[in-house]
């Protein structure tokens, strides 16, 4: 299998960036989350310098929903990255870990009245979903003595090639304003006293492992951006999202690089600014391919049965991983004792959690596997522990990262007492 080259295999054992997943394991224990700190950044740096060598004036915003662990946000923070936050609580991480109000951009479909006061109390650039949304937030800017400035999300209606669940941008999605409909929609804005309309914002799906899609988006952007200048919005920045994918079948899957992202994509946004006579600055919004292949789950072997096919019962489910169950998403395994042994053998990966589509990996040619082994499931940084769950009343496990020869604790593994910790007995109860 072909692996990044942060994944390596000596004498037997995984390891990830020069350290062995079976003494990690070890130490801390499985289930066990593993992210390569060294990995995200060398992956931050490379959508930087593809997008730089391109264009002079670029941000990148980490998707947080992606990994939301406030020490890998932070690694993101030291090297300047800004934060795409769908959320309340993704908007105090990307503060608490160190992001600028102004690299931030406030997302979401449906913000409560406490979300857009909190945007405009931090001063947050929000991307505005709907002219309620709109009036909504002018007046919470009013309230707050201040002027909120928001981006669109645009909906651009483009098919895109990716799991129906995770294409945003369709004609049908719930997301963002008709591509149509948006030039009102800042004339709109351009009437509310305390909106100040910056910015242009569309993301048209996640996973996708072609740059067609995305050069399709820009060419959409820059003609509305057209529009908008002519309209006297000033443009500050123009946000075309993120989404690419990542090869999690590591042999077969097309791997686009930030590179081919950048080549494909500014000339078409570059041409369409210049044409516009602005300079804006380019934003992007990269989750998945920032963090997923930085960070692997490691899970013990149980028990092996032979049923009408052979069962690997380990100690991680979907509670931990839900992305086969949801997507049915296929992660690389590998059994990290034995990586280097010949696959002989088929096994369905099954997790601990009382349903029958508790299945990590399904018929996988592998070692012959025993009680104890350690496999180790691969592309697991985005929308992994982030999406983790204490189902099954099962505390959720520890998330270790490493950092050249170090590793240290950046999540502790709940217990038993976490699980109830937040329950409360009714007094009839007592
Ligand atoms: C999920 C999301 C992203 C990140 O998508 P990836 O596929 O992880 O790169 C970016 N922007 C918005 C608005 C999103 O909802």
């Amino acid at each position: 299998m072909k692996l990044p080259h942060h994944l390596t295999i000596k004498k037997g054992h995984l390891h990830i960036s020069g350290q062995d997943c079976t003494v990690l394991a070890e130490k801390y224990g499985t289930p066990l989350y593993v992210t390569s700190e060294d990995r995200v950044c060398e992956q931050y740096r490379s959508y930087k310098k593809a997008l730089l060598a391109r264009y002079p004036k670029v941000q990148v915003l980490f998707a947080a929903k992606a990994n939301g662990n406030l020490a890998v946000m932070r690694a993101l923070a030291q090297l300047g990255a800004g934060a795409d936050v769908f959320s309340s609580g993704e908007l105090h991480l990307a503060l608490d870990a160190g992001m600028a109000p102004e690299k931030l951009l406030f997302n979401g479909s449906s913000k409560t009245p406490a979300d857009l006061k909190l945007a405009v109390e931090k001063g947050v650039k929000v991307s505005v979903d709907s002219l309620d949304e709109l009036h909504q937030l002018d007046a919470a800017a009013k309230i707050a003595g201040t002027v909120a400035t928001i981006a669109f999300r645009v909906n651009p209606a483009l098919e895109v090639p990716t799991h129906p669940k995770i294409a945003t941008g369709l004609a049908t999605s719930k997301f963002g304003i008709p591509h149509k409909e948006i030039p009102a929609a800042y004339r709109e804005a351009l009437t509310c006293k305390n909106i100040k309309p910056v910015g242009l914002h569309c993301h048209i799906g996640s996973q996708i492992l072609d740059v067609e899609p995305f050069v399709r988006a820009a060419e959409v952007m820059v003609r509305i951006a057209k529009e908008l200048t002519t309209m006297g919005v000033q443009l500050e920045f123009i946000d075309l999202g993120g989404g690419l994918g990542i090869p999690y079948h590591h042999d077969t899957d097309p791997s686009p690089t930030p590179e081919e992202y950048a080549a494909k994509v500014i000339p078409v946004f570059k041409d369409g600014v210049e044409a516009c006579g602005i300079t804006p600055e380019l934003w992007v919004e990269p989750g998945r391919s920032l963090v997923a292949d930085s960070t692997v789950l490691l899970t013990r072997v149980n028990s092996t049965k032979s049923a009408h096919k052979r069962f690997a019962n380990v100690d991680a489910g979907f509670n931990l991983l839900i992305r086969p169950a949801m997507y049915d998403a296929y992660h690389e395994v590998i059994v990290a004792n034995k990586a280097d042994a010949p696959l002989t053998t088929e096994y369905t990966v099954t997790g601990p959690i009382c349903e029958t589509g508790d299945i990590l990996a399904m018929d996988r040619k592998l070692p012959p596997i025993a009680a104890g082994d350690l496999i180790a499931v691969l592309d697991a940084g985005a929308y992994g522990f982030a999406m983790s769950s204490q189902y099954n009343g099962r505390p959720r496990c520890p998330e270790v990262l490493i950092r050249g020869a170090r590793a240290a604790l950046m999540r502790r593994g709940e217990t038993i007492g976490d699980i109830t910790a937040s329950m409360e007995r009714p007094p009839w109860q007592k």
